[in-house]
């Protein structure tokens, strides 16, 4: 099998990346290194079955001189996806969404290939139904701050739908809830990179707002195990939510790093961003049916493995 990975030196691309190179696969990872690391896809480099084609999406790519001939799988990951980067270079976060998942879908027209495009529970914006289902339309300021990624996401999806039905290729959508794990930058600004390396350093623990915020935290090899099982699956083009149901308040999350990393940090406060969700978590019953989808690393064992990696890699 050949795959196309887009985003594929991120975070949850090079864990994918990874995983299907396991699985006997030959991966082109196409990546322009917006937020992507060369750390994260740089020992995949000996490996012959990998190849790493420096791109960025929003400008077509037409496959000819690449060897792109025998692509049967297109994984859709290219985005910003952490608040500090979107909110940072919004245009190219709407325009990855736009030019970039529109680019992919035409070269996978040309390919005949299936379309995985990993959409996010962002969609649902500061959601006014909890838990989220797939059923609901979500609760999105088109105007805030995060609605470069929110808007950008929701406009991909439709484009993809709508590609399907127009080109009869096999179009399939996943929502991500926030995930974590080892490959995440240290000053990525997600909350566990954020509380982790402040923890490692003993530096105050930046909760925003007053804490009672929540998130629901998914490891991620259980993601990647949800990918490839969407991918797989005949005949069921989603949307579908992907994500660990086990939901925290944010304050929970920061006293149980400081337990688990042993640290003196003290919690501090600082003022919520605009437009903070005020509770997020996956509604997975329709993941659960099509694809047997189970998240299997607990909160406590996924910190834990986080931390270490943290730990090893100093970077803090
Ligand atoms: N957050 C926090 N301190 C930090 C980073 C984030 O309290 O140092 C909060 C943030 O305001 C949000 C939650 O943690 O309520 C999750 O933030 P993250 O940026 O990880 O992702 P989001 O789910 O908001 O996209």
């Amino acid at each position: 099998m050949k795959a196309i990975v887009t985003g594929g030196s991120g975070f949850i691309g090079s864990h994918l990346c990874e995983r299907l190179l396991d699985k006997g696969y030959k991966v082109i990872c196409i990546d322009n290194f917006i937020t992507g690391d060369h750390a994260n896809v740089e020992h995949f480099l000996k490996n012959p079955n990998f190849r790493l084609i420096e791109h960025d999406i929003t400008n077509p790519i037409l496959g000819e001189e690449l060897d792109l001939e025998g692509v049967s799988e297109v994984f859709n990951l290219a985005c910003p996806a952490s608040p500090i980067d979107y909110q940072k270079i919004p245009l190219e976060t709407l325009w990855v969404s736009a030019a970039g998942t529109k680019n992919m879908l035409d070269l996978a027209v040309k390919l005949k290939a299936k379309f995985l495009h990993t959409s996010t529970s962002e969609v649902y914006g500061d959601p006014l139904e909890h838990p989220q289902r797939e059923s609901y339309w979500g609760n999105v300021n088109c105007l805030g701050v995060r609605s470069c990624y929110d808007e950008g996401k929701r406009f991909a999806e439709s484009l993809v739908v709508n590609y399907g039905h127009k080109y009869g290729i096999k179009t399939k959508i996943i929502r991500i809830f926030n995930t974590y794990g080892p490959r995440m930058r240290a000053h990525d600004g997600r909350v566990i990179p954020n509380f982790i390396t402040q923890s490692l350093a003993g530096k105050p623990i930046t909760i925003y707002g007053d804490g009672y915020q929540t998130r629901s935290f998914c490891y991620v090899d259980d993601m990647v195990d949800g990918i490839i099982a969407m991918m797989a699956k005949e005949g069921f083009k989603g949307p579908v939510n992907l994500g660990n149901p086990e939901e925290y308040s944010i304050k929970m999350l920061a006293e149980k790093i400081v337990e688990l990393t042993d640290s003196k940090s003290k919690i501090i406060y600082k003022d919520l961003p605009q437009d903070d969700p005020k509770v997020r978590r996956p509604d997975i019953t329709l993941a659960k049916k099509e694809l047997g989808f189970e998240p299997k690393i607990g909160f406590e064992q996924g910190l834990k493995k986080t931390i270490e990696w943290f730990k090893k890699k100093g970077t803090y």
